[in-house]
């Protein structure tokens, strides 16, 4: 199910057939509906798969090798791929350091980071969190000392998604800690994770998967030509990077298939003859819906203006939140089947509750807390006092 506040043209409408006939049949039954990510050798087996397709990176311009897609193409892109139960594409390569290399990069740095981005022969993860440094991320710590034209690089990274799969990390450093102001002296280094002197180590999230690793670093020396625009202007670069971010954590269309996952399992469990229960579900249907119509004038506005800026907050906030809300109502309508992690039987198939919900809990943190978001809308959206 899904409301769409906008209707396809003939020729999107064809390009929306050919999508959903493609995936039919490409994307085989074991990488459908994962609440969690699939192994990495899956999922990077579906980005090849899509990148052969030249469906890989929607949004990027065709000089650099991507699709150039219309607006209208992505969103149809990311609901088919949604509703199909697609696992999601890594998003620090194609969403995020992509996008940061065509804007603050240079040439040279496109040229050689950027294919391998799209074939999924390189794989990134984000440097910005440490213990100490993550709702207040100008506090990080890691210090990179400039020595014979190298970065010398001492310190460690945490919470970094997908660490011990990559190749590249594109993390921040402080690189001036004589600066004025805290944001001041930092740089935005991409690093080969195969250089001497790393150290990864997974954690193992209350879902139960490896999403995340800590990762030290000891006299790693990486060139200067690796800081992406100027020395000790990080933070520029690094809050450009985190718009992007709290965009794509938006989808309405994997809200949509939550609620279908409630619906499924209220009918099966007979919550759904619960009027309390109804109501709530009504509600939070009704904000889903809300939601995607905001989705669809941010996503235009992002198209426009190429970054989405304060909005992103907002779209955060309001995404995840009510993802939230939905897998609270699936644990109340899955009843005493919501302590399983198996997937429970429903009249309409198999769905998964407890690993969906416990996946969702993170989706308030990360890209920065909820309550970051409405400290960064009070003070520069409402102009609030601080
Ligand atoms: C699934 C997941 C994946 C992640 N992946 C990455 C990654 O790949 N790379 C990376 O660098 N980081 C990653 N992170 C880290 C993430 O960015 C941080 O967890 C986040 O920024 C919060 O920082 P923290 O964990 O240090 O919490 P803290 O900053 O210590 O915050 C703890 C609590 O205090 C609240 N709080 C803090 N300051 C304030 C304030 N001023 N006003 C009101 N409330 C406040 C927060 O909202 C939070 O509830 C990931 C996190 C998760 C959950």
């Amino acid at each position: 199910m899904s409301i769409s506040f906008r209707t396809d043209s003939k020729k999107e409408k064809a390009f929306r057939d050919e999508v959903k006939s493609w995936i039919a049949n490409t994307l085989p039954d074991d990488l459908r509906g994962w609440s969690t990510r699939p192994p990495f050798h899956r999922a990077i087996w579906w980005h090849r798969q899509l990148h052969t397709k030249g469906w890989i990176a929607p949004a990027w311009p065709k000089c650099y090798g991507g699709m150039e897609a219309t607006l209208n193409q992505q969103i149809i892109l990311k609901e088919e791929l949604a509703r199909a139960g697609a696992p999601e594409i890594s998003a620090q390569g194609i969403n995020h350091v992509g996008p940061i290399l065509m804007q603050f990069g240079s040439e040279g740095q496109r040229e050689r980071y950027l294919p391998p981005i799209l074939t999924g022969d390189e794989t990134w993860c984000q440097g910005y969190s440490e213990p100490g440094a993550g709702s207040d991320l100008a506090n990080l710590r890691t210090r990179a000392e400039i020595y014979d034209g190298e970065l010398i690089i001492n310190g460690s990274k945490i919470w970094t998604t997908w660490a011990q799969h990559s190749d590249w990390i594109y993390a921040l450093v402080r690189s001036d800690p004589d600066a004025p102001r805290k944001q001041a002296g930092i740089s935005f280094v991409l690093v080969d994770l195969k250089t001497p002197g790393i150290d990864i180590r997974p954690i193992k999230t209350i879902a139960g998967d490896e999403e995340f690793a800590e990762v030290f670093f000891q006299d790693v020396h990486v060139p200067i030509e690796n800081v992406v625009g100027e020395l000790n202007d990080g933070w520029r670069v690094a809050n450009a990077l985190l718009a992007h971010e709290r965009l794509g954590t938006a989808n309405p269309q994997l809200l949509f298939e939550a609620l279908d996952r409630v619906k499924k399992v209220a009918k099966t469990t007979g919550a759904i003859k619960d009027p309390y229960f109804r109501e709530r579900l009504a509600e939070t249907d009704i904000d889903t819906v809300g939601f995607a119509a905001m989705f669809a004038h941010a996503a235009e506005i992002a198209n426009a203006e190429r970054s989405l800026g304060l909005d992103a907050s907002v779209m955060k906030i309001h995404g995840t939140e009510i993802l939230q809300r939905i897998c609270d109502l699936l644990l109340e309508a899955a009843g005493t089947n919501a302590s399983i992690l198996e997937r429970i039987e429903t009249d309409d198939g198999p769905v998964e509750i407890a690993p969906l919900f416990l996946q969702v809990r993170r989706a308030t943190i990360y890209g920065g807390s909820s309550e970051i978001q409405r400290n960064i809308i009070s003070k520069r959206i409402l102009g609030l006092p601080t």
